[in-house]
């Protein structure tokens, strides 16, 4: 890769994607142990979700089955919360802790839940960031450009900043979850230890990939710092 080959890259954003490869490992270990509790309530992940939303007041949310592993979502657009066909149909822990949570965005929907008001305002602004910021950056150093490259950063920080600001909504979905979970009795208090693994395991892949888009956002600031100080060190010279 382009910047694999820097030293200070490697040294500023590699414990963060050793942190992310961790975090993966962790989610795939913590919802294979949560796979094989059943919920001793009997419930499906949508019948969970179903009564998740009744009690947190949410109305007129369908809850449909998507194809793919761990594709579950809330889709506030359309008021659809998708959930993966295995979390859709079985009554393990893990099913019914992840369509908890998803049930959880939907009642920050209803409730107006002011962090993912500007989350999903962000979203187009997150989108193009991290998309076009990559190709004016790589732009920017090849042609040594530096207003390129602020533009990029700019563009770059947009990204970082949605990430930063989409943790804490991920925090309160899988704290009212786990809620809604124990008092509407769909879960015990034993129970929702491991439901908490499944949980806690999904925020920190958010955690890390977090941590991976500020780690490159002070790589990209120091390299075009350098570049600017590189630039007038020259004209010092020739001066
Ligand atoms: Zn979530």
């Amino acid at each position: 890769m382009f910047f694999g080959a820097d030293p200070l890259y490697l040294l500023l954003v590699t414990p963060a994607l050793l942190l992310a490869g961790w975090a993966q490992s962790r989610i795939m270990s913590a919802y294979r142990e949560g796979s094989r509790y059943r919920a001793s309530s009997g419930v499906t992940g949508a019948q969970a979700a179903q009564v998740v939303m009744q009690e947190g007041g949410v109305r007129g949310v369908a809850i449909e089955p998507v194809a793919g592993q761990l594709t579950d979502h809330y889709d506030p657009s359309h008021k659809v919360l998708r959930l993966s066909a295995g979390n859709y149909q079985e009554d393990s822990l893990a099913a019914v802790g992840v369509a908890a949570h998803e049930a959880g965005h939907a009642i920050q929907d209803a409730t107006h839940y002011p962090l993912l008001v500007v989350r999903n305002l962000m979203v187009p602004l997150a989108g193009l960031g991290s998309n076009a910021s990559m190709l004016l950056l790589i732009g920017g150093i090849a042609l040594q450009w530096p207003a390129l490259m602020y533009v990029a950063i700019a563009l770059f920080s947009l990204a970082v900043l949605f990430q930063v600001v989409n943790l804490p909504v991920e925090f309160n979905a899988s704290r009212r979850a786990r809620a809604m979970l124990q008092e509407s009795g769909l879960v015990s208090p034993e129970e929702d230890v491991v439901v908490g693994k499944v949980l806690n395991a999904a925020a920190m892949t958010y955690v890390a990939a977090t941590l991976t888009g500020v780690a490159q956002l002070a790589y990209f600031i120091l390299r075009s710092g350098a570049l600017n100080r590189g630039g007038r060190g020259g004209d010092d010279r020739t001066a």
